[in-house]
């Protein structure tokens, strides 16, 4: 019955706590993002079923549920894609990656929506290869061009970069378009964050776009720079150290 010794241990569970309020935010976050447009597919669908909307407005309506639904969709879309990178952060596969051939395909593929909004799109550069995911890159490209094409003015243009640069590989996004304004420019890599949120959703934003970015950047270990000015436009250099 004699005590003969003691073991305190002290735990540190900082980290651990952050990022459980983190997730619980983000499911909040996810709930909240999906409701709002369940909830008008909803009241449009039920006012049809009851016949209370005039024959001459039903494809208006129609129109609505359609646009709603598609916003569902690219919301349920990037949040696979986060959660995906998240997943293959553990174990990536890799391969070797032409970021100018990617930016490439990107480009033409934004072509028609850059058309719409007479946004100019030029590709400068030349090879540059880097080791990694390919989806992932793929998505980091996408992201960057296509918000650089949404948040535009009409006349503007996107200018993106790859290139192979002293010891580096650099891939780069500008626009002449809206600008970030200062005060936002460090909180808009966090999951669902917006400068003008109904701005955003107008363009068929869904806040995760820059989120899938960073975290498809800090899988290759790459740096982010931002810079912007608001009214004069946003370049986004992503810096892939030493590949
Ligand atoms: P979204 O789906 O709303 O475009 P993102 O995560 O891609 O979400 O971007 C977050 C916010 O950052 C956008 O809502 C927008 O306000 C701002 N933003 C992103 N890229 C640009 C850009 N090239 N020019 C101006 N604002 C931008």
């Amino acid at each position: 019955n004699q005590i003969t010794g003691s073991v305190v241990i002290a735990l540190d569970t900082t980290e651990r706590e952050q990022r459980e309020a983190l997730r619980r935010e983000f499911s909040a976050n996810v709930s909240h993002e999906l409701k709002t447009p369940l909830t008008s597919i909803s009241g449009f669908a039920e006012l049809l079923a009851n016949g209370m909307v005039p024959p001459e407005r039903v494809g208006e309506f129609a129109g609505d549920i359609y646009k709603e639904s598609q916003r569902l969709m690219a919301l349920v879309d990037d949040i696979i894609e986060l959660s995906r990178l998240e997943e293959e952060t553990a174990a990536p596969e890799t391969e070797s990656v032409d970021l100018y051939a990617l930016a490439e395909e990107t480009l033409a593929s934004l072509r028609p929506a850059a058309e719409r909004r007479d946004v100019t799109l030029t590709l400068r550069g030349g090879e540059a290869v880097v080791q990694g995911v390919r989806t992932a890159l793929q998505e980091l490209v996408y992201n960057l061009c296509d918000n650089a094409v949404k948040y535009n003015r009409p006349g503007g243009s996107v200018t993106v970069t790859a290139e192979k640069r002293g010891g580096e590989t650099v891939l780069s996004v500008a626009d002449t378009g809206i600008g970030i304004p200062y005060e936002h420019q460090n909180r808009v890599f966090e999951r669902f964050y917006r400068v003008d949120k109904s701005h955003s959703r107008q363009l068929g934003g869904t806040g995760l776009g820059l989120s899938i970015v960073k975290h498809a950047a800090a899988m290759h270990k790459a740096r982010l720079e931002l810079w912007s000015e608001p009214d004069a436009g946003t370049k986004i250099t992503v810096h892939f150290d030493g590949q």
